[in-house]
């Protein structure tokens, strides 16, 4: 199997794998789904909320707001408290504002320097004179199937996309100026411009009037795109879900003898 990265900013990396199958792609996208722990205020201790916002949309709008953090962090379930909480899988939060002011997520003060919001400029509420917020969060690592709080990323795939045509074709150029991302070249004969960029969204062979085009698809060339929406590079949520995947198949192989 190869592995060629295409493009790795803005909390997004994109990937080919080659000389792979469609059901190993999968593998990897449902590990990363089901299997990728990432960390969110999971409880909250409030002490004050005269604001307009009610306790659960506040407790909800706190929940959702990703974080970064270092991976020395366990689960509760697996930490050696037993599921009571201690600081080897707890970071407390704590937030406080007098009104009037916008409170933003840059307010937490966190007991863990290594633990933020993703964003300083997350909006949680607006305070008028003599309103006030005053709560402690506690941040716990869990995975997506848990809560939409601690999803890491959004993922998908999709097989090498290429265009063939049949002897039919006339070069009418109405292929490429259907193709909504202006990809197809016609200078000398019908190909991709960048085959990388093809949604496979099938425009250019419903247009063309000789149905003379074919879209075809790769199978054992994936293109992996994942976007960050936690506190996780999406490089590190690859390896990670890498790493999980091969002790599972381990294990299973290790029971299976
Ligand atoms: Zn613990």
């Amino acid at each position: 199997m190869k592995l060629k990265i295409l493009n790795n900013k803005n909390s997004e990396l994109k990937l080919e794998l080659a000389d792979t199958t469609p059901a190993f792609a999968n593998s990897l996208r449902r590990t990363i789904i089901t299997k990728t722990n990432t960390l969110a205020i999971d409880t909250i201790d409030l002490h004050i909320n005269t604001s307009a916002i009610y306790n659960e949309i506040l407790a909800h709008r706190i929940g959702m707001i990703p974080l970064k953090f270092k991976d020395i962090l366990k689960k509760t379930d697996e930490c050696t408290c037993e599921g009571k909480g201690c600081i080897n899988c707890e970071v407390k939060l704590v937030l406080k504002k007098s009104g009037p002011c916008t409170v933003y997520s840059k307010d937490f003060k966190s007991t863990d320097k290594n633990v933020k919001p993703t964003s300083d400029k997350i909006i949680i509420a607006k305070l008028l004179e003599d309103q006030e917020i005053s709560l402690e969060a506690t941040a716990k690592l869990g995975t997506w199937p848990e809560h939409a709080k601690w999803q890491s990323s959004n993922i998908g795939y999709q097989y090498y996309p290429d265009i063939k045509t049949s002897k039919d074709c006339d070069m009418c150029n109405i292929c490429a100026k259907a193709c909504p991302k202006s990809l197809i070249d016609t200078t000398k004969k019908i190909k991709l411009k960048d085959n990388y960029e093809c949604d496979l969204c099938g425009k250019c062979v419903d247009v063309c009037p000789k149905k003379a085009l074919t879209l075809t698809k790769d199978r054992t060339r994936i293109i992996f795109t994942i976007k960050s929406v936690s506190g996780l590079e999406p490089k590190d949520i690859v390896t990670g879900a890498l790493k999980t995947l091969k002790a599972d198949l381990s294990e299973l192989s290790k029971q299976i003898k």
